[in-house]
């Protein structure tokens, strides 16, 4: 499990982006976008500022796999296996909910039927 951070993100946010589309020459707004953000002052690398000059948070924020959001926190589960998935605390909340939920109805089921686990 791993917390991922926008703000964490953003610090090579900026490079990976320029290692992407610097000099590509496919997309001249792309080369724009590189002079821009290689010429953005290292106090002003915040996360909200890059997506801005970038045009999206996909290189800034991480992004939910449940809802498709990108947040400015989120966590990993998962990762160990390689197949991690990362998860908004309003997704992770509602799937502890519905985890419990589960939890509860499969625990009076077995309380009815007189099983025990
Ligand atoms: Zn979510």
């Amino acid at each position: 499990m791993r917390i991922e951070f926008a703000a964490t993100r953003s610090r090579t946010a900026a490079s990976r982006f320029i290692s992407v589309y610097d000099g590509d020459g496919k997309y001249p707004k792309n080369q724009i976008t590189c002079d821009k953000l290689r010429a953005l002052p290292p106090e002003q690398q915040l996360p909200g500022i890059i997506a801005a000059i970038i045009g999206n948070q996909s290189w800034t924020h991480p992004d939910c796999d449940e809802c498709g959001i990108y947040v400015d926190v989120a966590i990993t589960l998962g990762e160990e296996s390689g197949d991690g998935i990362t998860v908004c605390l309003p997704c992770l909340k509602g799937s502890a909910a519905a985890l419990a939920a589960a939890q509860s109805a499969m625990a009076n089921l077995l309380q009815a039927t007189g099983e025990t686990t």
